[in-house]
C-alpha cells in the first residue's frame, strides 16, 4: 500500500551553510492495514519523515507511492486532496480549531475529503467515548479528549492510512497506555494502516512490529545509526 524508495529530504543550514540531509531511506514498506511503530531520538527526522508521507512537506528525491500514486510528483492541491482522501494524521500537538466545537472540526476535515458526514462524524466521536462532549470546544476538553477528536477527525474520511506523531507524548502513563490502545482499535475497525511515531519505550514495545528511523535511515547520524539492522 505504501512504498517508498529513495527518499531524501534536507534543510538549509540556518546562516546558508551547506543543506543537510535529514532523510535519505533507500527503502520503506508498509502494507495494508499494518501497524507498524517509528521510534528515533529526538531530532533523527521522524516529524520529517511523517509530513513527507502525508504530502505536507515535499521531498527532494525518491518516490512515496500511496494506493496508486506518488506523492513526490503531485503539485501541492493534488497533495492536499490526496491527502483529504487517503490518509489520516494525528499531530503530535492535535491542531484542532479552538473556535470550533469537537463535531464542527471533525466536519470540518470531512469538507476536504468526500464530504461532510454529520452521522459517520457523531457515530467516530461515539465510539471514542466523546458522545456526551460534541459541542464542547477544544480549551473545554482534557488532552486525551482532545486526543480523541483529533483520532475522530483521522479517520473521518476513511483513510487508508493514519499517522500519529508521538501521540501519547502529553498524556500520563495510565492515559497513553488507553489511548494507544484504543487508537490502534479505532484504526483496525475502519481498516486503516498505523503508522506511529514515538521515543517512548513503553509505547515502542507494545509493538509487534517496531522499528528505529535510524535503521532506515541513512541520514542518521551519531548513536543508534551504526546499530546493524538486520
Ligand atoms: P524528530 O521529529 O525526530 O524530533 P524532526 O523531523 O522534527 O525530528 O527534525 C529532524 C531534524 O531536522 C532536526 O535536526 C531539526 O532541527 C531539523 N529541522 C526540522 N525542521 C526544520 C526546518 N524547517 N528547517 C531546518 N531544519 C529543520
Ligand atoms: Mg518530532
Amino acid at each position: 500500500m505504501l512504498t517508498i524508495r529513495d527518499l531524501r529530504k534536507s534543510y538549509p543550514a540556518p546562516g546558508g551553510g551547506p543543506a543537510q540531509a535529514v532523510i535519505d531511506v533507500p527503502s520503506f514498506e508498509l502494507g495494508a492495514g499494518a501497524e507498524v511503530c517509528l521510534a528515533g531520538r529526538s531530532g533523527s527526522g521522524k516529524t520529517t519523515f511523517l509530513n513527507l508521507i502525508a504530502g505536507i512537506q515535499r521531498a527532494d528525491a525518491g518516490s512515496i507511492e500511496l494506493c496508486g500514486s506518488d506523492l513526490v510528483q503531485l503539485g501541492e492541491s493534488a497533495r492536499d486532496a490526496f491527502r483529504a482522501r487517503h490518509i489520516g494524521y494525528v499531530f503530535q500537538t492535535f491542531n484542532l480549531l479552538d473556535a470550533y466545537s469537537a463535531l464542527e472540526n471533525v466536519l470540518l476535515g470531512m469538507l476536504f475529503g468526500p464530504g461532510p458526514d454529520r452521522g459517520f462524524a457523531k457515530e467516530l466521536l461515539g465510539e471514542l467515548g466523546l458522545g456526551d462532549r460534541l459541542g464542547h470546544r477544544p480549551h473545554q476538553l482534557s488532552i486525551g479528549q482532545r486526543q480523541r477528536v483529533a483520532l475522530a477527525r483521522a479517520l473521518a474520511n476513511k483513510p487508508q492510512l493514519v499517522l500519529a506523531d508521538e501521540p501519547t507524548g502529553s498524556l500520563d502513563p495510565a492515559r497513553a497506555a488507553e489511548a494507544l490502545e484504543l487508537m490502534r482499535r479505532a484504526c483496525a475497525e475502519h481498516g486503516a494502516a498505523l503508522l506511529l511515531v514515538s521515543h517512548d519505550q513503553s509505547v515502542i514495545g507494545s509493538f509487534e512490529r517496531s522499528l528505529d528511523l535510524a535503521e532506515i535511515n541513512r541520514a542518521a547520524s551519531g548513536v543508534g545509526s551504526t546499530g546493524g539492522a538486520a
